[in-house]
């Protein structure tokens, strides 16, 4: 059984995409099925994994709309070993297309359940913005992971993606929740930083990963290859922290699952 992650903040950015490409190339290096599905019409999740947006026949716009299903969207981004459901500009449209139709906000939800047995891991990497496009990757998900930098205002612009949440989970997919938030362009020279990451620690406790990924020019310089770090350096600093994340991730996921069962069991 897959199991689904949205990469969400609804702030610009934040390091979404960075998480999202490296994250996927991190869990395909130790040996997990991987889908990455990219939600945001600029594209920049499937250009950073070497899959050029332009020239995609389909896309994960065709999918919401129902005209493909996710096999037949899908393409390997080869140097990377995952599959990518790719974006480009197409998919601003869909927003408004969606509005009139019948369970908008389950599209992808209903999508993703056809592929299920294909990936041990699906990541959507989402907009900056808590629109259609987002709500349909928190009905799909099982949790939410949120890359942020350590801040001062950080934790100001966390309260809407939470109370959003919340009421996905009340209303929409009782499934959800925020599996935790990554520190992400940590530079620990910055005192402010080492303090706004304590006092993430302090405030909310083991929803904070352990991994702290730094900040680190190979990861900013990677995208411009069309490849994720971990793929274009990897033994660079930030590329290693992120492989160290997947194998977080990976021990999460296991934890999630007895509980999981329990409530299939419950049924
Ligand atoms: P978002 O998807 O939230 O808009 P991005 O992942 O595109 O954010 O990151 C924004 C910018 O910051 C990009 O130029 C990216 O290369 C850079 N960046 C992200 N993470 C790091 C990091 N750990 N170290 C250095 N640069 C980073
Ligand atoms: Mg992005």
């Amino acid at each position: 059984m897959a199991r689904i992650f949205c990469i969400a903040n609804q702030k610009g950015g934040v390091g979404k995409t960075t998480t999202s490409v490296n994250l996927a190339a991190g869990l395909a290096r130790i040996g997990q099925r991987v889908l990455l599905v990219d939600l945001d019409p600029q594209g920049n999740a499937t250009m950073g994994s070497g899959v050029d947006k332009r020239k995609l026949a389909l896309t994960v716009y065709d999918v919401l709309l129902e005209s493909a299903s996710v096999g037949e969207a899908a393409v390997l981004a080869e140097k990377c070993g995952y599959q990518v459901l790719g974006a480009n500009r197409e998919l601003a449209g869909a927003e408004v297309e969606l509005v009139d139709v019948e369970r908008r906000e389950k599209r992808l939800k209903t999508a993703l359940a056809e592929i299920d047995a294909d990936y041990d891991f699906v990541l959507i990497d989402c907009p900056p913005s808590l629109s259609m496009l987002t709500l349909n990757g928190l009905c799909s998900a099982h949790g939410v992971i949120v890359p942020m930098q350590c801040e001062y205002f950080a934790l100001e612009g966390l309260t809407d993606l939470v109370n959003t949440i919340k009421q996905v989970h009340a209303n929409l997919n009782p499934d959800l929740q925020i599996i935790g938030l990554l520190r992400v362009m940590f530079d620990p020279r910055i005192t402010l930083q080492s303090q706004v990451s304590e006092q993430l620690r302090g405030h909310f406790g083991d929803k904070v990963f352990d991994t702290v990924i730094p900040r680190n020019v190979r990861l900013a310089e990677a995208p411009s290859y069309g490849l994720p770090g971990v793929v274009f350096d990897p033994a660079a600093k930030g590329s290693l922290a992120f492989v160290e994340f997947a194998r977080e991730m990976v021990e999460r996921v296991q934890r999630l699952a007895p509980a999981t069962k329990e409530k299939i069991a419950a049924k």
